[in-house]
């Protein structure tokens, strides 16, 4: 029996086959531990179950001395320092596939959203301005035919791109390898819509940024349900006050979460939802499994199911 420190209670029933097997402590708080308080809690854990929301760094790491796992509640896995954890031999795992289709919706719904302007138009009936069926109100882009730019055309993009085909758009991609792909510059250009879907990296970091904005169509409008640092914000906040594109739909930004008095928020044409790309009950359950499945494996000394370094 090992020792487990889960930082969040998680939909379904798979922690409680965690603790069937391990003891096992779960944060019981809705704000997840601050830093310092993530690290004295790892300390003597064999086994940890993060998100998102914490930073699992090199001092963490190195201050948790016992640690053999860490399983990381979703596909991304930038919070975790994959290296430090690799070169001391911790097992790091994600939960890849299971959000794919809940991730891929939540982006054409931001993509939907965006183009016919539906979070203002709902508002002005809130507001009472709906006074009359207006010819010239609320005009949105036409989505049906339109080119989309697939930025990482991996398991998430090519959800999106499935979903585009029932649009009859035509889909433009690009990635580190893949084969088919174009330069950013040439999708930047060419795209209608431009959607982001590779993971946060050194590479990625700021990809969109005042150059490649200026790139994109004036008509074009931009959706990020990837991770927040791949865009560069302030220069998304000139692009839109100055036209320089038309929209932007976000469900991830930096930092997280963004505070209400953010000036990205006082942007015209933007949509921020609050990081629930992967949030539909099923896909959290089923990433509560897989992250399940991962500690199970690692602390029994197998590889986990979806192991994201070599050890
Ligand atoms: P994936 O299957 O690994 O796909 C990522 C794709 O990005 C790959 O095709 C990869 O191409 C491409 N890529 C890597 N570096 C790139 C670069 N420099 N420029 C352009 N493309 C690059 O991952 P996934 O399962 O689709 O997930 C993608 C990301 O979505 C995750 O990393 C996560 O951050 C984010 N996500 C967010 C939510 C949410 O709640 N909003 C939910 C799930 C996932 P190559 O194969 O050619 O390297």
């Amino acid at each position: 029996m090992a020792y487990c420190f889960v930082t969040r209670q998680l939909p379904g029933t798979a922690l409680e086959r965690l603790a069937a097997v391990h003891e096992v402590d779960i944060w019981p708080e809705r704000l997840p531990p601050d830093p310092a308080t993530l690290r004295k809690l790892s300390v003597g854990a064999a086994g940890l179950l993060t998100m998102v929301s914490d930073p699992v760094d090199a001092s963490l790491i190195a201050a948790s001395s016992g640690l053999e796992a860490i399983a990381n509640y979703g596909v991304g896995y930038d919070n975790v320092d994959v290296e430090a954890a690799t070169e001391r031999g911790i097992r790091v795992g994600n939960t890849p596939d299971v959000l794919t289709d809940a991730t891929a919706d939540l982006t054409f719904a931001l993509l939907l959203a965006a183009a016919r302007k539906l979070p203002q138009a709902i508002a002005t009936v809130r507001a009472g301005d709906w006074i009359t069926w207006e010819p010239m109100a609320h005009l949105g882009a036409e989505v049906q035919g339109a080119t989309l730019g697939i930025v990482g055309l991996g398991r998430i993009g090519q959800a999106v791109a499935r979903r585009a085909q029932g649009f009859d758009m035509n889909v433009l991609h690009t990635g580190s390898r893949s084969g088919s792909r174009i330069s950013l510059e040439s999708l930047l250009q060419r795209s209608d819509f431009v959607s982001l879907h590779c993971p946060l990296t050194p590479e990625t970091f700021h990809l969109i940024n005042e150059r490649t904005l200026a790139l994109m169509r004036p008509t074009a409008i931009l959706i990020n349900t990837a991770r927040g640092p791949i865009v560069d914000q302030p220069a998304l906040r000139t692009a839109l006050e100055n036209g320089t594109i038309a929209g932007a739909a976000l469900d991830v930004t930096d930092p997280e979460p963004l505070p209400a008095n953010d000036p990205l928020l006082s942007g015209p044409n933007l949509i921020v939802a609050p990081h629930i790309g992967s949030g539909t009950r099923a896909a959290r359950e089923r990433m509560a499994d897989l992250a399940v499945e991962n500690l199970l494996a690692a602390l029994a000394g197998r590889r986990m199911p979806h192991q994201v370094n070599e050890v």
